[in-house]
């Protein structure tokens, strides 16, 4: 008789977005005539811009012809990507990344998850708290988070980082030593980031306690104050202790295309063993690479015409962020994020709960965000509310708020 892997079995019953999506078609069904605004899920809303576009249009075309038609991509991604990234990413920063240590894949989201199966199952994690829900829920599936507690809500054998109002959302070096620790910035949920010289210190940390940092880069497009690093590479020292992962979603609109890449240094070791050569066997072994067409699209992310049209993609939403942020600052609520990321942090009013105020805000503005407490104990009390919806929608919904 077979047996599941009872690890599974251990998930916290029902996802965050399939709650607020089950809330959200009742309420609609019941208010027929209501025009609801959603800023809750993370995801993009504008169009691919041309210069992708023209470039997919290229390649399909180049696959219907036998002279440049394509089978498996190569493992680790197409040269023409690795070298793009590693050129405009790494070097133009004067980041020491070489192209053969960048692994091209279909998402950060996946490699986020994959990442850890090189990885002992007693490595003990560390993550924030808020924190994006995939780099938890994957150790849980892996076996390695111990027993769920109902009353604090955390696992038993993950070191949770407290980001508070108290820290400006940053968390701070932990007291109990982990193996691996996740890092996202500008964050998901809270907007937050940390400036170069905070990063540093996680690094110094990472290699004094011989930890890996797995950093989460997905939203790097969106940070426009000076001080705050475009990637974990800027700092020194971090070729032996930092994972990069790279998404094409936020930055350049591939929720539904799929591209990513995720970089591991060849002075990353264990002992003598490469974590490099692990993930490449892995890869190798597992998975056939992206699609020659969105690794051809990824490209044409880093062509001028899609620099610059992505520039002003990337400015669209965040003009939208700062109509949440002063819109919001200026009815009295309190708000955080929202400069370097397309996410707006706010605090519940009156001391709602995170729930209670996403019931509240559904029904009298008919504006749908997400609750902060599904992203971790210190969630609660907070609600995201994201800059991706149109413009148009955004404006309706910050002056719905301003009414409550
Ligand atoms: C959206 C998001 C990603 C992107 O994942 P993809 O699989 O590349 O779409 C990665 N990390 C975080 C924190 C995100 O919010």
């Amino acid at each position: 008789m077979f047996k599941v892997n009872e690890d599974y079995l251990k998930l916290r019953g029902s996802y965050l977005f399939s709650n607020i999506g089950k809330k959200v078609n009742t309420f609609a069904a019941e208010h027929p005539d209501a025009s609801i605004i959603k800023m809750g899920i993370g995801d993009v809303t504008q169009p691919l811009v041309p210069a992708i576009i023209n470039s997919l249009h290229d390649a399909v075309d180049e696959m219907g012809h036998i002279e440049t038609f394509r089978g498996y991509a190569p493992d680790l991604g197409y040269e023409f990507l690795r070298k793009a990234i590693a050129d405009n990413d790494y070097k133009a920063r004067d980041c020491q990344i070489e192209a053969d240590e960048i692994f091209i894949s279909d998402g950060a989201k996946c490699d986020s998850g994959n990442i850890q199966e090189i990885f002992a199952k007693d490595n003990k994690i560390a993550v924030c708290d808020p924190v994006y829900p995939v780099y938890v829920d994957t150790n849980v599936m892996a076996g390695r988070t111990g027993s769920f507690d109902e009353k604090s809500e955390t696992w038993s054998d993950v070191i949770y980082m407290p980001c508070t109002e108290a820290t400006n959302f940053a968390p701070e070096l932990p007291k109990e030593t982990p193996d691996l620790i996740y890092l996202c910035f500008p964050n998901n949920p809270t907007g937050s980031t940390i400036t170069k010289a905070q990063l540093q210190e996680w690094v110094d940390y990472a290699n004094k306690v011989g930890a890996v940092i797995i950093y989460d880069a997905a939203y790097e497009a969106y940070i426009s104050e000076k001080d705050v690093p475009h990637t974990i590479f800027e700092c020194e020292g971090a070729r032996t202790c930092a994972i990069e992962l790279r998404s094409f979603s936020k930055n350049a609109g591939f929720t539904g295309t799929r591209l990513g890449a995720t970089v591991i240094p060849k002075d990353l070791k264990s002992g003598d063993v490469m974590l490099h050569s692990l993930w490449a066997r892995r890869h190798g072994t597992k998975y056939n690479g992206a699609p020659y067409i969105i690794q051809r699209a990824g490209e044409a992310v880093y062509s001028p015409e899609g620099k610059a049209q992505l520039k002003d993609q990337v400015a669209y939403y965040m003009n939208n962020a700062k109509c949440i942020m002063e819109g919001l600052a200026s009815a009295g609520f309190s708000v955080s994020g929202g400069v370097n990321a397309p996410y707006i942090w706010m605090k519940t009013p009156d001391k709602m709960t995170s729930w209670q105020f996403f019931d509240y805000l559904l029904e009298k503005a008919n504006v749908v965000g997400t609750p902060g407490s599904g992203f971790g104990p210190s969630g609660e009390g907070y609600f995201r509310l994201t800059a991706f919806n149109t413009y148009e929608n955004t404006v309706e919904a910050i002056k719905r708020m301003q009414k409550l």
